[in-house]
């Protein structure tokens, strides 16, 4: 064996890093590995946000029994019940820990749950990282995981979500936002002799950030550029890993566990063809390039685990965009706002539309995979907007047109990404849908528009869809006619923030045989691990929350079993 430790955690985004920090709090000594060079995985490419019931944090009162009803309600009916019990019973403890590690939240306050309607739910469980300074890291700071674009201000300048929904609102006084943030950053006189990189670190990059510099606090060590090839397994007993670090295999032994934190199979096509339930592109992901592959899914069914909810993944739907001319932008980008806005619809390749389209991104990526296996017309499907949305709403890089004009927008993005016609029977032309369907779905569209009330899919019914509504737009304000040309309309894929399912595993993160046995010694969490909430997202947060949340629990078990004191 070249090396021991005691807890191999395998994978440095927010589960293997809260997992680490515990360890090394409840007096063991964890060692990160990521495979690599640069930690932090999706999660520091994310929002950041954490779903956590019964916070303390807002003045809108929770309980456990409430988010309880809820989950119990959304995932399925009570897919996990055992999970759901510890995850809410965990999530106030996981956060009072991560605040007094200095890594602080703020509740969005009236930031619906999902299910806005569902028994139980509510509002303020999503909360948010409060921004950092990177300079606290030291060097540590230029290998951490870049934001993608649609987080930063013509990618340079760092945004928070309040900061990201100002600016692509175009709520009152945002120029002025955007103005502070130019400032503040070409005042940095000194970083800026240093680097372009903004040091403030925000949404995801806030709160790996916060966990590295408590990494660097205890001395836990991370090791970049190695990946986990294999679990070693001694009669039944996880025991340590192989790597490869720079093209050389190690073996690297643990005393007490290993915890599998190396994210989903998002990144592995073959793996997608294999579990998920239509057929869908890796380069469609919304997550970082060749990076989690499923390693540690390959790695747990080689030692005889199970594994659970293989066909899931937390949907966001994406589109590809030809940045060829536009550097600053990323290929592929998240729609998670834009076909909210009113003015637009949705429609399959027939021309129908087939989801209530201010529905929350998962539960469209949802609809997007039945409706494919229904009508075999969806993945990819269309968005179709007219030049009043144009006007006053962004879709992705698209600039509303008041700030970024047709004439003005990268001859590239008319080539495939952006379509505009003088008519809609022109649009379905050039897009391949039958011109008279779609007239008819426009017809039937404008005429809800009209009366205010979606009878085909409830749009603008719930709390959710309201939230983020356009409130100028009356009487519904997720419902405006599409009826100004001239017509756009942008390709819509069934993009993801990664895979949900993966290695089973009991309450305290313990990774179960396919015997329902536990494998003693291994542990799974976040993207890792099958999903507590079965095939449903809770709430913005619904992710990373599980993650952290059972990073902790699983140190505390890890402890508790080499006879620390909790
Ligand atoms: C744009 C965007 C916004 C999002 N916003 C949110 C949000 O606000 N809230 C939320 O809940 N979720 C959000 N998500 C989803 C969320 O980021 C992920 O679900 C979450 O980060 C997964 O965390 P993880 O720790 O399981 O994996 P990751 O953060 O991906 O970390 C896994 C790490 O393991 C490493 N690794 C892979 N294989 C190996 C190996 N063999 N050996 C060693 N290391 C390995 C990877 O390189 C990676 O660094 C968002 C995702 C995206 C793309």
């Amino acid at each position: 064996m070249d090396e021991r430790v005691d807890v191999i955690v395998c994978g440095s985004g927010a589960a293997g890093l809260v997992a680490a920090v515990r360890l090394s709090d409840l007096g063991l000594k964890p060692l990160v590995i990521e495979k690599t060079s640069r930690y932090g995985g999706t999660s520091a490419t994310s929002g950041g946000g954490i779903w956590i019931p019964n916070n303390g944090l807002s003045s809108q009162p929770d309980s456990k029994e409430g988010a309880l009803r809820y989950l119990s309600h959304v995932s399925n009916g009570d897919f996990r019940r055992d999970k759901l019990e510890a995850y809410v019973e965990a999530a106030p403890q996981m956060l009072d820990y991560l605040q007094s590690l200095g890594v602080a939240f703020v509740s969005v306050p009236g930031f619906p749950d999902y299910y806005s309607q569902a028994p139980g739910a509510s509002t303020d469980r999503s909360l948010f990282p409060v921004e950092m300074d990177g300079a606290e890291l030291g060097i540590d700071f230029f290998y951490m995981r870049e934001l993608p674009s649609i987080f930063k201000l013509f990618d340079r300048y760092s945004l928070d979500l309040e900061q990201s929904f100002a600016l692509s609102a175009k709520e009152f006084g945002w120029q002025w936002v955007a103005a502070k943030l130019i400032l503040k950053y070409w005042t940095d006189f000194a970083w800026r002799r240093k680097t372009s990189i903004d040091r403030r670190l925000t949404q995801g990059r806030a709160l790996i950030g916060g966990l590295r510099k408590a990494m660097l606090d205890r001395n836990i060590p991370l090791r970049l550029n190695t990946g986990v090839t294999r679990l070693l397994e001694t009669q039944g007993k996880v025991h340590g890993v192989e790597v490869i670090s720079n093209m050389h295999t190690r073996q690297i032994e643990a005393s007490q566990a290993v915890v599998l934190a190396a994210g989903g199979f998002e990144q592995n096509q073959t793996l997608r063809d294999k579990f998920l339930t239509v057929p869908t592109k890796s380069c469609w992901s919304l997550t970082p390039k060749s990076a989690n592959t499923g390693d540690a899914l390959k790695a747990g069914i080689a030692v005889g685990a199970d594994t659970e909810s293989m066909g899931c993944a937390w949907w966001a739907p994406s589109m590809q965009i030809p940045s060829l001319s536009v550097p600053n932008v990323d290929e592929v980008q998240p729609l998670f706002f834009d076909y909210y806005h009113p003015h637009s619809l949705c429609v399959n390749r027939r021309g129908d539309r087939f989801v209530n389209e201010s529905c929350p991104y998962d539960q469209f990526g949802q609809a997007m995979v039945r409706d494919q296996q229904k009508s075999g017309a969806n993945v990819p499907c269309w968005l179709i907007f007219d030049s009043t949305f144009r006007r006053k709403y962004s879709c992705g890089p698209i600039l509303p047109s008041f700030v970024m004009p047709d004439d003005r927008l990268p001859k590239d993005w008319w080539e495939g990404y952006l379509i505009r016609a003088r008519s809609i029977g022109d649009l379905a032309a050039e897009i391949g849908i039958d011109g008279d369907v779609l007239a008819d779905t426009i017809t039937k569209f404008n005429g809800f528009a009209h009366t205010g009330k979606d009878a085909d899919f409830g749009r603008g019914d719930g709390g959710f869809d309201r939230y983020f509504g356009d409130p100028d737009c009356a009487p519904n304000p997720c419902l405006g006619r599409v009826e100004a040309p001239p017509f756009y309309a942008v390709k819509i894929d069934l993009g993801d923030l990664g895979t949900k399912g993966g290695l089973k595993t009991d309450s305290d993160a313990r990774v179960l045989n396919t015997e329902g046995a536990t494998i003693e010694g291994l542990y799974a969490v976040g993207n890792s691990a099958g999903s507590p909430f079965g095939d449903c997202y809770p709430g913005g947060g619904g992710t990373l929350g599980p993650a952290t949340i059972f990073a902790y629990i699983a140190a505390r078990h890890i402890a508790a079993g080499a006879g620390k004191n909790l």
